[in-house]
């Protein structure tokens, strides 16, 4: 499944996913054989822009993908060695929430208006744990309280906590029962920068004391900085350079990578100019052959638009998808420089 040969260590793991939505303007290709790997307690930083995947891939982890119109056409998804598409739905209701919880963008999409936030913390402790209700609740007051909220403001609703304290209540919720997976889609997007560098640091913390492994769904490459362990980018549903942060960071092969990280903005050199990757991503009802990149890239050849390129490896954990590298020149021989 993986090029990790041993698996149990493995937290979770997806093979060749193929996920589609079909609706009346035709078929939307979200997945197209995604290949993607945890392993325990480690965090994946799950990189790439709007529409390629992202949450697509979170959701179809918890067998969330809305169907209709959404459709699993192939694949594999293991859950701590267990295979979830095996499961009865009523199994997969005890699973999330319990093995695998998913934190949202917006908290105002996971919590509900009109219940006090301990009431909907409790509810999940009481509906996975052999607790009382009355266990539940001293028990939500106190993931409250570990996500920096006091306890006492428990019965309080969401519209009186601002919006980091509610995406707080959001992350009290998701790990009241400690996980062994947490998905975290954009979790501190919605957030001011201040508030999002509190958040980030809190779930740092939360993942060690829970020894969560973590899926981190973003955008932002200084997010993956500061909290994964290991990248994987994501274009056109297909994970196209995969390795451990220093590997994906410092030995950037995937062109498509490389125009990420040439987006930023370089706070040392403020004259020079920020370098957007030219170009749209495809509409995943059509997408391009060969190399879904190929449009946009500066370094395409004639192979590019005819056929989709394999994994070559760079080392045992770090491979490219694209037909600049083949066995040779990917370790030493850098064919793109930064
Ligand atoms: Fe560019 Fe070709 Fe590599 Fe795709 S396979 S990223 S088009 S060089």
């Amino acid at each position: 499944m993986s090029n990790v040969s041993d698996n149990r260590r493995m937290a979770l793991e997806i093979e060749n996913l193929v996920v589609e939505y079909r609706t009346h303007e035709g078929t939307v290709h979200a997945l197209n054989g995604l290949d993607l790997y945890i392993e325990k307690g480690k965090t994946l930083g799950l990189v790439g822009e709007t529409g390629a995947g992202k949450t697509t891939a979170g959701l179809s982890v918890l067998r969330l993908v809305p169907d209709p119109p959404g459709v699993i056409v192939d694949g594999a998804i293991k859950l701590n060695g267990e295979t979830i598409f095996d499961k009865t739905d009523k199994e997969m209701e005890s699973i999330r929430g319990k093995a695998v919880s998913m934190i949202f963008q917006d908290p105002m999409t996971s919590l509900n208006p009109v219940f006090t936030v301990e009431d909907q913390i409790a509810e999940v402790i009481e509906r996975h744990e052999q607790l009382t209700k009355e266990e539940s609740y001293v028990k939500a007051r106190e993931m409250l309280e570990l996500v920096g909220i006091p306890g006492t403001r428990g019965g309080e609703y969401p519209h009186q906590f601002s919006g980091g304290m509610k995406q707080r209540v959001v992350i009290a919720i998701a790990l009241a029962c400690s996980p062994s997976v947490l998905i975290a889609d954009e979790p501190t997007t919605a957030l001011d920068v201040t508030i999002q560098a509190q958040v980030l640091e809190m779930m740092k913390g939360l993942r060690e004391k829970y020894d969560t492994s973590m899926l981190m769904i973003t955008h932002d490459l200084g997010i993956v900085a500061e909290i994964c362990d290991s990248v994987s980018v994501i274009y056109a549903g297909r994970v196209i350079e995969h390795g451990d942060l220093e590997d994906v960071f410092d030995n950037t092969r995937h062109p498509y990578t490389e125009g990420l990280f040439n987006s930023l903005p370089n706070l040392q050199d403020r004259q020079s100019r920020l370098k957007p990757i030219q170009g749209l991503m495809p509409d995943p009802r059509d997408l391009p052959t060969g190399c879904p990149f190929h449009p946009r890239c500066d370094y395409a050849k004639d192979i590019c638009s005819k056929e989709r390129p394999p994994k070559t490896y760079r080392n045992e954990r770090h491979y490219v998808e694209c037909h600049l590298y083949n066995s040779e020149n990917i370790v030493e021989g850098k064919v793109i420089n930064r």
